[in-house]
């Protein structure tokens, strides 16, 4: 692969010389403000202390997305509402990987559609992997003209100016760019509190699956500098946190693109080497990249979690060749093999497509059998469904709908199995967790996950949110394990919500 010889660019130089053309200067207190004290915000909204609220769709590089979102508005003097009612910016992260999500985010832009009309000084943007479709932009730009900002994956670090430009422009501001130039580093994160944290380390895909958005809407790859991250690293042990996830569309790929010679499995080695990272896990992997040394890497080093998420999506060879998936059913085998022999009691899960173009019958017994022959930990499963502007959008779908539920349906029925049989086999065992907290559901139940990501419920125990322990496994269902908190390490401060 070429090298790309992408320029990296200071957020914060960038954004300082930007605001002092403005009249503002970062103050003490990390907010952008004026002569006077007024922070950029404030003088963007003509309110003293205006509100935002950050909604969004899809994965965890789009959590990490608004955290960078949420940062740059904190940075510029907005608070964090609690509700629509008290914004006064209204961001929308939407994701185009599924027509749901997409869906769910329009239909969104319908519903505020009101809110504009009872509070008309509020500002309304929408950003993210959906924005990056021109029939996006020309959707909101005919049927939402509410929408006052529009602008993609590729600039989402430029959001001081593009609201100047908001506020000002009389139109639907509109600023979508299909590659992005640079690499911006240091830019603002409003991290969730807690010991948890995302760190990218590699944006936008060239693998271009022929069922895939991904690599329109997030642009070719691009690795973050390895000094970069694993200085990012430093310091999120240093403010609390305990576990990081390594980021990337396709994880696996990274470094190719610095032509360094450095690539995933050097840089897993150089995080697991930071003081204070206890556990660190990353997502989402390509099997075709995943190399040996990458899992020798994850065996040596207890720090990296061992559960391993390795997409297959189809159990046959000539529709992972029309998926362009650029790996055979013998390859991804051998790959779960060498995992199996060199990280011992490691999960293994994946995501599976069925019902894909021309996909046969026989097509799907090869897939039922991988999944048999590997026996997955968990799976995520869907039936195809064309994504306009992938290549297989275009060509013929002549799988019935009902053929496709079904295959889905009998699928599901052998993985759900499966899923259930691993869990069941750690009733009576004792596993390391770290305790998330109270579960959405009910507060006097704790979630907490293992190393190998299994999701465990235990009785709320006071202060035990953030930290890690033992918990005794009592009880197994598909997807999640039972449990008791049975001892907590030393408590670990967690990070208070930074930004
Ligand atoms: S590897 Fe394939 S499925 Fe994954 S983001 Fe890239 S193009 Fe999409």
């Amino acid at each position: 692969m070429e090298r790309l010889d992408v320029p990296v660019v200071s957020y914060n130089a960038r954004t300082a010389a930007f605001m002092a053309g403005e009249g503002f200067a970062l103050a003490a207190d990390g907010v952008y403000r004026d002569a006077a004290g007024r922070s950029y915000a404030a003088v963007l909204t003509g309110k003293p202390a205006p509100g935002s609220a950050v909604k969004t769709w899809g994965c965890q590089m789009n959590e990490a997305d608004s955290e960078a979102l949420l940062g740059q508005l904190r940075q510029m003097g907005y608070g964090v509402s609690d509700g629509d009612d008290r914004a006064d910016i209204i961001l929308l992260n939407t994701c185009a990987v599924r027509g749901t999500a997409a869906e769910h985010a329009l239909g969104e832009v319908g519903r505020l559609r009101r809110l504009k009309t009872e509070r008309p000084d509020v500002l309304l943007g929408v950003c993210g992997c959906l924005t990056q479709m021109p029939e996006t932009v020309a959707y909101l730009r005919q049927h939402a003209p509410h929408v006052d900002l529009v602008f993609g994956t590729n600039n989402l670090d430029d959001l001081p100016s593009l609201l100047r430009r908001a506020y000002r422009d009389e139109a639907q501001t509109v600023d979508v760019w299909a590659q992005s130039p640079a690499t911006v580093e240091d830019l603002p994160a409003a991290r969730a509190a807690g010991v948890r944290a995302w760190v990218n380390v590699i944006y936008g895909c060239d693998k271009y699956c022929t069922y895939c958005i991904v690599p329109t809407t997030r642009g070719r790859e691009r690795s973050r500098r390895p000094g970069d991250v694993v200085a990012e690293v430093r310091r999120l042990a240093a403010a609390g946190y305990r576990e990081v996830t390594l980021l990337g569309q396709n994880v696996n790929s990274y470094g190719h693109d610095l032509g360094a010679g450095y690539d995933f499995a050097d840089l897993l080695a150089d995080v697991a080497q930071v003081d204070g990272i206890r556990w660190i896990r990353y997502t989402t992997s390509h099997p075709r990249d995943f190399t040996p040394r990458m899992v020798e890497v994850v065996a040596a080093h207890p720090q990296i979690c061992e559960h391993f998420h390795l997409p297959v999506q189809s159990g046959s060879d000539r529709v992972l060749r029309w998926m362009n998936r650029g790996y055979t059913r013998a390859q991804y085998l051998d790959l779960v093999h060498h995992v199996r022999r060199l990280v011992p009691g490691a999960s293994i899960t994946t995501d599976i497509i069925v019902g894909f173009p021309r996909e046969t019958e026989d097509d799907f017994r090869a897939t039922l059998d991988l999944v048999a022959e590997v026996g997955f930990d968990n799976a995520f499963t869907f039936q195809y469904s064309p994504r306009a502007g992938t290549p297989a959008a275009r060509w013929e779908d002549p799988v019935p709908p009902e053929v496709k539920h079904q295959r889905l349906e009998r699928l599901n029925a052998v993985q759900y199995a499966e899923s259930r049989r691993h869990n069941e086999a750690l009733v009576g065992t004792a596993a390391e967790v770290l305790v998330e907290g109270p579960s959405r559901k009910d507060p006097a139940v704790f979630t907490a996950r293992t190393r190998t990501n299994r999701l465990v419920l235990v009785p709320a125990v006071e202060g035990a949110g953030g930290r890690f322990g033992r918990a005794r496994l009592t009880a197994a269902q598909t997807w999640t394990l039972h449990g008791e908190i049975e001892a907590l390490d030393e408590e670990t401060p967690g990070a208070p919500r930074a930004g």
